[in-house]
C-alpha cells in the first residue's frame, strides 16, 4: 500500500508538472464507440486563472430572452421558479419537428412507451405521448425513428475540462447534451458563449473548488482552480462573490488526505455550513468532494446536496440511511476509482450496490479528466457498465443519467425528462437500451435545444 501511495503521489506531481488534469498514458484498450476518443494529446487546456481572480462580468442568464414554452414546465411551481436558474438559448426556426414511431423512455423511470411521438418547437417539447393521443401540427417536419428508442439527452454530472470546445462538441455528438464541470476556471463568459451554440454540450460550471489554504486539491495536486477561505465570514463573502460572478453551483472539498496517507487541513464544520447556507439562500446547490466515510459524515452535517465521489472505504449503514433520508444524491465516479486502482473501484462498486439497494438516488458522473487515466469522452459507457455491475437496472441507469443528473445540476425543471415544456435535448438510439445498455452508444440522432445536431437527415 505504501509503495502504491508513493506511486500515486509521484503521478500526482507529474500531473501538476504538466498542468493539472493530466496527460493520459495510452490506455490499454481502445475506447468504446465514442465519436472522438480521448486522445493522448495534451488537454487543450483552458487558461488557468488564479482562484481569486474572478471576472467582473455581470452574472449570466436572465430569463427574458427565453423562448416561450407551450405548456407549463414539468415540476415547476410558481413559487420556486423564481430562484431556479433558467437556461437561455436561441432557436431561430419556428418549424415543429415530430419524432414518430420510436419507443419512448422519458427519463422519469416510467415504463417504455412503444409507438410514441415527441414534438418539439422553438427548442422546447410541445407534445409527447402515444401516437394515438398526440396531435402532430400539420406543418411539422416528420422524422420516422422506427426501431429506435427516444431518450432525454444524457448528462455527465462530474467532469473537468468542460471549458473546452472540442470536448463539449464530442459530448454533444454522443448525446451527452449537458456536462457539469466540478472544478475549473471561473471563465463564466466562456460558458455563456458556448451555451448559445447547440453544437456544444451545455456547460454547467462550479468554477473554482472552495477549500482552505493548503487544503485539497492544492495538496497534493497543486491545483490552482481553487477559492480558499479562512473563516465563516470570509467564506460568506467569497462564496457570495463567486455566485455573483456566475457560478452555477458550489463545489467544496472535504478531504482530510487519508487516501493519500496525508493529513491536510479542510473546511471547518462552521465554514462548510456557511457555504451551504449562502448557496441555498441564492437558490443554488452544493456538491462535496469526499473520498472516505468520515468526511462524508462532515458533508452530510453541513447539509450538502450531492456527493461528488463514492467513498472508497467500507460505507457504514448509518451513513447510507442518512443519505437516503436527507435525499442527498450520489455521483459515484467509478471510472475514476477504477483508474486510480488500489481496489478503490471494487469497493466503490460494492458501496454503490448497497446504496442503491437502500433506495439511494444516483446521478451519472465520471470525473472526466480528473485523473491521469483514460476516461470515456462522449457517452460514459464504462461508468454505465460498472453501474450495472453494482446491480443497477438499465432503467435506473437511464434515470441516473437523465432526471437525477439534471437534479444535481439544479436544472430538473428544465432538463432530464421528456415532458411538455422542457428543453428539447433528445437522444435517439438504435435498439433497446433496456435490453442491452450498450444501445446508448448506437446514436441515430441528437437534438440539443431542439436543434438537430446529429442524424435525422435534416
Ligand atoms: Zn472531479
Amino acid at each position: 500500500m505504501k509503495k502504491l501511495t508513493l506511486l500515486f503521489l509521484l503521478l500526482a506531481l507529474l500531473a501538476v508538472a504538466v498542468g493539472g488534469c493530466g496527460p493520459t498514458p495510452k490506455p490499454p484498450e481502445a475506447p468504446t464507440t465514442q465519436p472522438m476518443e480521448v486522445s493522448t494529446a495534451a488537454p487543450t487546456a483552458t487558461p488557468i486563472q488564479q482562484p481569486t481572480e474572478v471576472p467582473t462580468a455581470a452574472p449570466t442568464a436572465t430569463p427574458t430572452q427565453q423562448s416561450t414554452p407551450k405548456g407549463t414546465p414539468a415540476n415547476a411551481s410558481q413559487d420556486d421558479t423564481q430562484t431556479r436558474p433558467t437556461v437561455v438559448f436561441e432557436v431561430e426556426s419556428d418549424e415543429a419537428l415530430a419524432l414518430v414511431n420510436g419507443t419512448l423512455i422519458d427519463g422519469t423511470g416510467a415504463d417504455p412507451l412503444p409507438n410514441a411521438v415527441v414534438v418539439v418547437q422553438k427548442g422546447r417539447i410541445i407534445a409527447v405521448g402515444a401516437h394515438a393521443e398526440v396531435d402532430v401540427p400539420v406543418d411539422a417536419k416528420i422524422i420516422d425513428v422506427q426501431g429506435a428508442t427516444i431518450l432525454p439527452g444524457f448528462i455527465n454530472a462530474h467532469v473537468h475540462l468542460g471549458f473546452n470546445e472540442r470536448n463539449l462538441e464530442a459530448w454533444a455528438q454522443a448525446g451527452v447534451t449537458t456536462v457539469r464541470d466540478l472544478g475549473g476556471p471561473s471563465r463564466f463568459s466562456f460558458r455563456d458563449s458556448v451555451r448559445k451554440d447547440s453544437q456544444y454540450a451545455r456547460l454547467v460550471a462550479a468554477g473554482p473548488i472552495v477549500t482552505v489554504p493548503d487544503g485539497y486539491p492544492i495538496v497534493p495536486f497543486g491545483s490552482t482552480n481553487v477559492l480558499t477561505v479562512t473563516s465563516p465570514e470570509d467564506t460568506h463573502q467569497k462564496v457570495s462573490q463567486l455566485l455573483d460572478d456566475g457560478a452555477d453551483f458550489i463545489k467544496i472539498a472535504l478531504e482530510g488526505g487519508r487516501i493519500f496517507d496525508k493529513n491536510i487541513p479542510m473546511l471547518s464544520p462552521e465554514e462548510s455550513a456557511a457555504i451551504v447556507k449562502v448557496a441555498h439562500e441564492r437558490g443554488t446547490l452544493v456538491t462535496a468532494h469526499v473520498t472516505v466515510s468520515q468526511d462524508l459524515a462532515r458533508a452530510l452535517d453541513a447539509g450538502v446536496d450531492d456527493i461528488a465521489h463514492m467513498v472508497t472505504d467500507n460505507l457504514p449503514d448509518d451513513l447510507i440511511e442518512r443519505m437516503v433520508e436527507d435525499d442527498v444524491y450520489w455521483v459515484p465516479t467509478i471510472e475514476l476509482w477504477k483508474g486510480v486502482g488500489h481496489g478503490f473501484g471494487e469497493r466503490a462498486v460494492a458501496n454503490l450496490r448497497r446504496f442503491v439497494n437502500a433506495g439511494g438516488k444516483v446521478a451519472l458522473g465520471t470525473d472526466y479528466a480528473g485523473y491521469y487515466t483514460q476516461f470515456d469522452l462522449g457517452m460514459p459507457i464504462r461508468e454505465i457498465e460498472w453501474m450495472e455491475e453494482a446491480g443497477m437496472t438499465p432503467m435506473q441507469i437511464i434515470v441516473a443519467g437523465t432526471k437525477n443528473a439534471a437534479h444535481v445540476c439544479n436544472l430538473e425543471h428544465e432538463l432530464g425528462t421528456l415532458e411538455v415544456g422542457k428543453i428539447a435535448d433528445v437522444l435517439v438510439v438504435d435498439g433497446d437500451p433496456l435490453d442491452d445498455i450498450h444501445a446508448l452508444t448506437n446514436v441515430r440522432m441528437v437534438l440539443h435545444n431542439g436543434v438537430v445536431i446529429r442524424g435525422g437527415n435534416v
